[in-house]
């Protein structure tokens, strides 16, 4: 039942922000269907084009309904919106975790490019996530032939290698959590909560708690949300009574520290600690998803160095393991973030190589 099949990639330019308008900035990005160019603000000689599996222009062509929704400024125009974001990469995610497969979500891209716009989004403006949930819900409620479901969401953050429970419930101190290795379950968060829940609402309610502990840690650390990753994870169980079956997947959704070289402020020592911390996550991810690459591409390669980093353990099984996994990879399309947006191209052109072996994962009812 074990079939491979490679992670998908996708990219998506957003609009010019405030900063970029006023400094005059040149849009360098362009996207025609599923391929991404990118010119050197420097040579106009210099492009360099990307294929993946959907490359979406957010860039230009909107405009703002009644509702406060980013639409296309014209009916078929080529404006991507979060609907057809969710069309493209949210609903597979929900088929393949409702047919029992563990199913992840990444965002990748230097701060201020449009993950969590995407992951979340903001107002009206709803992102993959909570468009998830809401469909998820409403499949879980259809009733099928003696099917039970359950459904357990966790949020957390990663920051200076430490896990910090992001619902943990008031009182208690969101703590620094212990990553612990099962032989069956792969690395797991020891502790973590894992909230029962039955609705969207709910679970919109849980993720304003979760970002509000995320901003009050941030300042009681004194340190930057941008260079931490928000990991939900949702659990849907599938109890299907006269097969005496149960279906059980994890679906894993990642708002990914801003991939832009990190620069500090606070003290030297802060600095320091935290510049190697947080290089440690997002650089063990770059190293996995390259040694994966390279085996794809059938170089020997010895060793993916998962146990490196809190973040790349957590994921294991998301890159090249038992998973069905998807990035989006955001950009500016901004003259001045050449080189970051270069440099992610690049890294979302690697990712798109792992390949994964998902399984149903299915076992008789206990
Ligand atoms: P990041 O999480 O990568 O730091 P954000 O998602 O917060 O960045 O995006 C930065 C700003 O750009 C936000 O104000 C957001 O509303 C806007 N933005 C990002 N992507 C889009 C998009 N596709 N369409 C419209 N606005 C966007
Ligand atoms: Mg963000």
């Amino acid at each position: 039942m074990a079939g491979k099949d490679c992670v998908k990639v996708a990219v998506r330019v957003r609009p010019f922000n405030k900063r970029e308008k006023d400094a005059g900035s040149r849009c360098i990005v362009s996207v025609s269907s599923n391929t991404v160019t990118i010119q050197d603000p420097r040579n106009e000689q210099t492009r360099r084009t990307f294929t993946f599996d959907y490359a979406y222009w957010s860039h230009s062509g909107f405009t703002r309904n009644r509702d406060g929704l980013f639409v296309p400024e014209e009916a078929g125009g080529r404006y991507a919106d979060q609907g057809s974001v969710f069309q493209d990469l949210g609903q597979g995610i929900l088929e393949n975790a409702l047919q029992g497969y563990n199913a992840t979500l990444l965002a990748y891209g230097q701060t201020g490019s449009g993950k969590s716009y995407s992951m979340v989004g903001y107002g009206p403006n709803k992102g993959l996530v909570p468009t998830l949930c809401e469909r998820l819900f409403q499949a879980v409620k259809v009733n099928q032939d003696n099917r039970q479901c359950q459904v357990f969401f966790s949020m957390l953050e990663i920051y200076n290698e430490q896990v910090i429970d992001l619902l943990s419930k008031g009182g208690r101190a969101p703590g620094n959590l212990r990553v612990r290795e099962d032989q069956q379950r792969g690395f797991y968060v020891e502790g973590l909560r894992k909230v029962p829940s039955d609705s969207a609402t709910q679970v919109e309610q849980l993720m304003d708690q979760g970002t509000r502990t995320r901003t009050t840690a941030a300042t009681h650390m004194n340190a930057n949300s941008s260079r931490s990753h928000m990991l939900i994870m949702i659990q849907l169980k599938q109890i299907f009574s006269k097969e005496n079956l149960t279906k059980q997947s994890n679906i894993y959704l990642v708002d990914l520290a801003g991939s832009e070289r990190q620069r500090s402020s606070g003290s030297e020592a802060d600095r320091l600690k935290e510049g190697t911390a947080i290089n440690l996550s997002l650089t063990t991810l770059g190293n996995v998803i390259s040694s994966l690459a390279d085996a794809a591409l059938g170089k020997k390669v010895v060793h993916i160095p998962y146990r490196q980093s809190v973040l790349t353990k957590l994921l294991q099984s998301a890159l090249g393991g038992n998973s069905r996994t998807v990035m989006i990879a955001t950009l500016s399309p901004a003259d001045i973030c050449y080189e970051e947006s270069l440099s992610t191209l690049r890294y979302a052109e690697r990712a798109k190589r792992i390949q994964n072996k998902a399984v149903v994962n299915e076992s008789p009812t206990e």
